[in-house]
């Protein structure tokens, strides 16, 4: 199944991960991306799912509606479930693990549901200790361009005019 980061410029710039399920694709906004140091917890916001289609989607979201502001997508690529349990009983109860094969961000990770969160429901997004573990890596900052156009956010936003 396929899954994709969108590094997306609205009021605040964040990232979200998206992961298809189904014919849905579950969705979490984290504000300061993956990182790849299984040493550091991201927060990671549960957000409303999305369609399928909008899996590869770049460009800009006009003003009046949902999400207004520039999309790219920062990764992409298949995923597999890591548990045994179904992927949908994993969110269900608050804990999946995945392992990623995108073109920047590999190996396994967790997402966890804590009880931080008050009106809205938090998770931990935490690299899995693994090969593809490494603390060295800063992909968010050092990889900052689409993973499928290589366009950076603000030639999307001009060239979406
Ligand atoms: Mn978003």
């Amino acid at each position: 199944m396929k899954f994709v980061i969108q590094k997306h410029r609205a009021s605040t710039e964040h990232y979200d991960f998206r992961l298809r399920v189904g014919d849905a694709l579950k969705s979490w906004a984290v504000p300061k991306g993956f990182s790849t140091d299984p040493r550091e917890k991201r927060l990671a916001i549960a957000t409303e799912d999305h369609p399928v289609d909008y899996l590869d989607f770049e460009g800009v979201i006009p003003e009046d509606e949902y999400g207004a502001g520039t999309v790219m997508v920062w990764d992409i690529g298949d995923y597999r479930n890591l548990k045994d349990d179904s992927i949908e009983d994993a969110i269900a109860d608050g804990h999946l693990t995945v392992w990623l094969e995108g073109k920047k961000i590999q190996g396994g990770y967790s997402l966890i549901r804590t009880d931080f969160g008050r009106d809205q429901e938090s998770w931990m997004l935490v690299k899995m200790d693994d090969e593809k573990a490494d603390a060295r890596r800063h992909p968010v900052s050092t990889e900052p361009d689409s993973a499928t156009t290589g366009r950076d956010l603000e030639e999307i936003r001009e060239q979406s005019q």
